[in-house]
């Protein structure tokens, strides 16, 4: 059994969950095979992370030998910018869907408010190097993502790196049928988001932490940027709790009632990853933690700053 945050439709969505994004097609099943062996219950995925075949391939594996039944899982994937028509919402999902193997998700998310020019190219820039937009405003996509759930193809509907404006847009939508169950967003003790999380918590959305090790793997990593698996601070709280530094920036946003999606593909990460419900850290030192705050991100999407929809020029 895993610590669950119940989400505004009732369902419970396990607090740790599996990241999927950079696993290699050629990794990913076996990872998804190990997490859901370790107690994991909730695999996140995407369209853009261009794996979930092989997501879905581990999936089923799991089913297939009894291990778990598709209802105690809480799958989740996003919708890519690139399919922001409310015309074309459907087709993503169902993309997702057929190749997960799945007949619903347990929660589909916009994956960033901004929409892109449709078609086969993920991130179609021009040639100052900046996204290409579609003509759509979110929430017209938002229309499209409520057909979902009436559907049945998805239980449950959310959004992705969404600023309090945004969110509020779509809470003020004449017409609105269904609110964001969930809001991801990336969350760690250098982006620690006590505002939006705040927000978003006193508005019955929960959160969704990404990058919470900071993502070190990223393909963008500067050397000067800053390390949360190396930083001494957290490495001498893990210590006080015989812990790693990983299981510290897990469990800090378990502490926050904030879900969370660590990704490895190594086996022995990925268990380490889960063992968290055995300690809880002070009052101290999530205070402590917190004030290690600099508002910095691991994903700016730094190819769209100039797109209408941008979610990080607003201060939260
Ligand atoms: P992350 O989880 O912060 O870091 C993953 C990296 O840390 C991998 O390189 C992994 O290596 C390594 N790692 C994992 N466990 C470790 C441990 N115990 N000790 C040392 N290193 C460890 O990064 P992320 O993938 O950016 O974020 C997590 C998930 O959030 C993604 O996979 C994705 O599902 C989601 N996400 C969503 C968005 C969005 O826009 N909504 C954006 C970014 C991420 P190995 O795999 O080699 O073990």
């Amino acid at each position: 059994m895993t610590t669950t945050v119940t989400v505004s439709t009732g369902a419970q969505f396990p607090i740790v969950g599996l990241g999927t994004w950079k696993s290699p097609p050629a990794k990913v099943t076996e990872a998804v095979k190990a997490a859901i062996s370790a107690g994991y219950r909730h695999i996140d995925g995407a369209y853009l992370y261009q794996n979930e075949v092989e997501v879905g391939e581990g999936v089923q594996a799991m089913i297939k030998e009894g291990v778990v039944k598709r209802e105690d899982l809480f799958i989740v994937s996003k919708l890519w910018c690139t399919f922001h028509e409310k015309s074309m919402v459907r087709q993503g999902c169902e993309k997702t869907l057929s190749d997960l193997k799945l007949d619903y998700l347990d929660l589909y998310l916009v994956h960033w408010p901004m929409g892109f020019k449709a078609g086969s190219e993920l991130l179609p820039l021009d040639s100052a190097g900046e996204t290409i937009s579609d003509s759509t405003h979110f929430l017209e996509t938002w229309e499209g993502m409520e057909e979902l759930v009436d559907a049945g193809l998805v239980k449950a509907i959310g959004v992705s790196n969404f600023n309090k404006e945004q969110i509020e847009a779509i809470l003020n939508k004449p017409g609105l049928k269904y609110k964001p169950a969930n809001n991801q967003v990336e969350c760690h003790p250098y982006l620690t988001q006590e505002k939006l999380i705040s927000y978003c918590h006193s508005q019955g959305i929960s959160v969704t932490a990404y990058s919470p090790l900071g993502s070190p793997a990223r393909l963008w990593a500067k050397p000067e940027d800053p390390s949360l698996l190396e930083d001494p601070n957290i490495k001498a709280i893990a210590e006080k709790h015989k812990k790693t530094s990983a299981q510290v920036l897990i469990r800090f946003h378990i502490q926050r009632n904030v879900v969370v999606i660590p990704k490895s593909i190594t086996p022995q990460r990925i268990q380490e990853n889960f063992q968290v419900f055995d300690f809880e850290l002070t009052e101290d030192e999530m205070k402590t933690i917190l004030g290690f705050n600099r508002n910095w991100r691991v994903c700016p999407m730094q190819w769209s700053t100039k797109h209408k929809d941008y979610p990080f020029h607003a201060e939260f």
